[in-house]
C-alpha cells in the first residue's frame, strides 16, 4: 500500500476451514491489497458505526503478526472508511457502504452452518471470539436487531427461521 493515499476498496469474505478470511481489493487497479484472517466481532461492529478493534488479523488472532498495527473503521451515509497502520505505512480505504454491508452479511451467512455445532473453537478460528456457536448466532441476531437497514438486507439473503438462535443454523441449511 502506498501512503499517503486514499484507495477505493472492495471486500469479499470467505470461509476457510475454521477461519473467516477477507480479501480487500483496490477497485482502481484490481490488485489485492490484503487477503488475511478476519475477526468477526469488530467486523460486525463496523456495520454499526465506529470501531478501533482490529478487523484484519493473523490466524493466531494477533493482528500485529500479520502486519496490522492499528485499524479503525468508521461509517458515513454512503461509505465505510478504514484507517490502517499496516507494517510501516498508514493508509485509508473507502468502501461503498452498500457493497460493504452486503459482503459482510453474505459472509456471516456462510459461517452460520451446522458444522460449527460440533467443532471445537481453538484460538484464531472465526468463533474463537465466542464461547460457542450459539453465542456467535446471538451476536448476529443482536447486530440485526440494532439496525432495520441490516435486518432488511438479511431477510433478502436468508429465510428467517422461527424460534431461537439454535434453530437458525438448521433453518438456514434447509433453505440453501
Ligand atoms: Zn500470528
Amino acid at each position: 500500500m502506498e501512503a499517503p493515499s486514499i484507495l477505493h476498496g472492495s471486500l469479499c469474505l470467505r470461509r476457510d476451514g475454521n477461519y473467516c478470511r477477507g480479501c480487500v481489493r483496490d477497485e482502481g487497479t484490481g490488485k489485492t491489497l490484503f487477503d488475511e484472517y478476519v475477526a468477526t466481532k469488530p467486523l460486525m461492529d463496523s456495520l454499526l458505526g465506529f470501531t478501533d478493534e482490529p478487523i484484519m488479523t493473523c490466524s493466531c488472532g494477533e493482528p500485529g503478526c500479520a502486519g496490522f498495527w492499528h485499524q479503525e473503521s468508521s461509517m458515513s451515509e454512503n461509505r465505510v472508511h478504514w484507517l490502517l497502520h499496516y507494517k510501516k505505512e498508514n493508509g485509508d480505504i473507502l468502501f461503498e457502504r452498500d457493497a460493504y454491508e452486503n459482503a459482510v452479511l453474505a459472509g456471516l451467512r456462510q459461517f452460520m452452518e451446522k458444522t460449527w455445532e460440533d467443532m471445537a473453537f481453538p484460538s484464531g478460528t472465526i468463533l474463537a471470539e465466542y464461547p460457542d456457536s450459539t453465542a456467535f448466532v446471538q451476536s448476529v441476531d443482536t447486530l440485526l436487531s440494532r439496525s432495520p437497514r441490516l435486518s432488511a438486507k438479511w431477510e433478502a439473503f436468508c429465510i428467517r427461521p422461527q424460534g431461537g438462535p439454535g434453530r437458525r443454523m438448521d433453518a438456514i441449511m434447509e433453505g440453501l
